[in-house]
């Protein structure tokens, strides 16, 4: 029984311990897009397959018997080509995504589709905006000369990039006292961010709640249609048992602490 375990969240490295520590022979794929990513327990592999066909390739050549896609949920060309590849190889396939964040009382949230979409959104606004979407999709906002931006990502962003810019060089988690002392200090009026979920980077949004700034949200991009999809590592876990037991092997036990 070997997995392939598509990585770079949190989810993906916590599935990667338990299966390490349950014998299972689980190697992780990173795309290489953090110059020091934070690595799992296990085989490590880095890199592109080469499209959803390079993946199937790479699937028979290792024998892989099952893979979970717990990359990021904004992370949609793997996770079509995983799904294309698995597919076309019969490869069983399970998608662990953590739910998406939602509002609760006090919050102001203005969902939108795209990062185009936010840039045009940013206008109903205040001038100075905290975008944390990662430094990748800044040259959305390129052409944005009135508006005043920080920007937080794990490695320094590439141009194109906005005019009025500061880079801030940080990965989570975040506290609530970092979070507003950060909204405080640079007079932020608009949070931006996309729908991640997850608790390692949602202290801005309850920062943003106790200032009453506003959060502009991007919405996840859908799934394939009719993948299967996990919410926890639990779930992903009784999932790969189940593949275990239909296999022959013996079943884990399900009652670690997760
Ligand atoms: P993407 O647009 O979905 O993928 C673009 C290409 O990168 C894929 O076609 C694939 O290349 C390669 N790739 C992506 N993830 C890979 C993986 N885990 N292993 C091997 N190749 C991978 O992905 P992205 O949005 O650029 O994100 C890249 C990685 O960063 C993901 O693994 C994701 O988990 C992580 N991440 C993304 C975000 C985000 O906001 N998008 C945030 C945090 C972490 P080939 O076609 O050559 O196979």
């Amino acid at each position: 029984m070997k997995i392939l375990l598509l990585g770079g969240t949190s989810e993906a490295r916590r599935l990667a311990s338990v299966l390490v520590s349950q014998d299972v022979d689980v190697v992780t794929s990173l795309a290489g897009r953090v110059r020091d990513p934070r690595l799992p327990a296990g085989e490590v592999r880095v890199g592109g397959f080469g499209g959803a066909d390079g993946l199937a390739a790479w699937l028979a050549a290792e024998r892989i018997d099952a893979v979970v896609d717990a990359t990021h949920p904004f992370a949609a060309g793997i996770t079509a080509n995983a799904h294309a590849a698995c597919a076309g190889a019969g490869v069983p396939l399970l998608v662990l995504r953590r739910p998406g964040w939602a509002t609760v009382q006090g919050d102001t949230w203005h969902r939108v589709s795209s990062l185009p979409a936010v840039a045009e959104k940013l206008e109903d606004f205040g001038l100075r905006v905290f975008l944390t979407i990662g430094r990748l999709g800044l040259a959305h906002f390129a052409g944005l000369d009135r508006h005043w931006f920080l920007v937080r990502s794990v490695d320094p962003p590439d141009p194109p990039l906005p005019p009025r810019i500061e880079v801030l060089l940080d990965r989570g988690p975040f506290t609530v006292d970092g979070e507003l002392a950060l909204l405080r200090r640079h007079r932020i009026d608009v949070l931006v961010s996309k729908d991640s979920g997850g608790e390692m980077t949602a202290a801005k949004l309850t920062a943003a709640r106790t200032l009453r700034l506003p959060v502009i949200l991007v919405d996840r991009p859908p799934l394939p249609p009719g993948v299967q999809v996990a919410g926890t590592v639990a779930e992903a876990v009784s999932w790969i048992d189940g593949i275990t037991d239909g296999w022959g092997y013996k079943s884990r036990s399900r009652d670690r602490d997760l």
